[in-house]
């Protein structure tokens, strides 16, 4: 995996994951990986378990014949990192430039530490779980510069995915 690939796990997932990911230049078991980390083999799990609905993964089941248990062989798929990539990216770009057509449009409103479409808003009834705070309208000319410069990341990104 080169740094560029990592970046986008990381940003995308999490440092957890990339460090999975690397553990796994071999095929390994589940719990070989959580040993050589010194984590739980359930944390482990959960992290390949994401892996794998992404489809950078994939295992090989075996039954142990005298448990009657199952251990599971696990092995990258290095070459569907480049459309997880991309496909991230699109996904991202995509949604933060519907976030900016509603900001332009006046449609996000904030309660001071998070913004929301008024839709969104509406869903939990104008307050916010976090501070408590009630939803208004402000000057988005912030969030807007936020969003654009986000995007612009954004693109930079994908001319090298
Ligand atoms: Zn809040």
């Amino acid at each position: 995996m080169n740094k560029f690939a990592k970046d986008i796990l990381k940003e995308s997932m999490s440092k957890d994951h990339v460090t999975v990911m690397e553990k796994l230049e071999e095929p390994k078991h589940d719990e070989d990986i959580a040993e050589a980390l010194g984590v739980k083999a359930t944390i482990v799990r959960t992290i390949l378990n994401d892996l794998h609905s992404k489809g950078l993964v994939k295992y090989e089941r075996t039954k142990n014949e005298k448990t009657g248990w199952y251990t599971y062989l696990w092995k990258k798929r290095e070459e569907k990192l480049a459309d997880y990539i991309r496909g991230y990216l699109n996904e991202r770009s995509e949604a933060l430039r519907h976030e900016l057509a509603l900001a332009k449009d006046g449609m996000i409103i904030t309660c001071g530490c998070t913004n929301l479409s008024v839709d969104d808003a509406q869903d939990v009834g104008f307050l916010c779980e976090k501070c408590e705070g009630t939803f208004r309208e402000f000057d988005s000319s912030e969030a807007i510069k936020k969003l654009d410069e986000e995007i612009a990341r954004i693109e930079k990104l994908l001319k090298k995915a």
